[in-house]
């Protein structure tokens, strides 16, 4: 695992859980409104000594009784070759498994599900289908991402997908799209693209038309919200 980043503590990263964060290094989109644009640029082994898994397990062992869970974050999380040995380790130690995912790697998430290693899954979708090539670096089969949603409402005992609102990946008939392909969802959130952090691409932030008011963020909702189960901005 290439971990660039390690939070002990946590109250809001894996819902109604205590948890540390995991930050894994390296992410195969270019979100120009990423906020951890450090670790998207990865792989980079983070410096300091909790970075290293076994000093990760060894924190674990000592926060037993205290701690309820690990969220596993990015960077994109799956793209880590032993991310299944981890998550692993970290079951056999008896902590819930938060993760998320930009979905380009079903076959590693159903894995996962499979082996019962994620209680709560968080997909994030980005687009349409075919606004994909927008975020993703080369080549890169779109359907993918449908397999992933596909697999995470059949599959996860918990879950969400969510959407950072900011044109052009996001319009009114690009949500519209998306409310198509995640019908039925458990749990969808929609999040305001800030503009007050450190990005990816500093001077996407620097444009106005690329973000949304918070009528337009409602008329977003308005799209989706009969869709699914549930909805929430954030
Ligand atoms: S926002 Fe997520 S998916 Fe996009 S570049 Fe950043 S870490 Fe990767």
């Amino acid at each position: 695992m290439h971990i660039g980043g390690f939070q002990k503590n946590s109250l809001i990263d894996f819902p109604g859980t205590i948890a540390c964060v995991v930050f894994t290094s390296g992410c195969n989109f270019i979100c120009p409104y990423c906020h951890n644009p450090d670790l998207a640029a990865g792989p980079v082994q983070g410096a300091g000594s909790l970075h290293d898994p076994e000093a990760i397990f060894s924190f674990l062992e000592r926060r037993r009784g205290q701690l309820q869970g690990v969220a596993i974050t990015g960077g994109e999380p799956t793209l880590q070759p032993d991310l299944i040995e981890f998550c692993q380790q970290v079951r056999r130690m008896g902590y819930k498994i938060k993760l998320d995912s930009n979905g380009t790697m079903p076959h590693v998430l159903e894995r996962l599900l499979d082996q019962n290693l994620v209680d709560y899954l968080a997909m994030d979708i980005k687009t349409s289908l075919a606004h994909y090539p927008l975020v993703i670096k080369g080549n890169f089969d779109v359907n993918k991402i449908a397999a992933s949603i596909a697999l995470i409402m059949k599959k996860a005992p918990a879950y969400e997908f969510r959407t950072t609102c900011a044109r052009p990946f996001i319009t009114t008939d690009i949500m519209a799209e998306i409310a198509v392909l995640i019908q039925g969802a458990s749990r969808y959130v929609l999040q305001k693209c800030s503009q007050n952090v450190s990005v990816l691409d500093p001077e996407f932030l620097k444009k106005d038309q690329h973000f949304f008011s918070p009528e337009e963020m409602q008329d977003l909702k308005a799209i989706v919200e009969t869709s699914v189960k549930t909805i929430a901005m954030r």
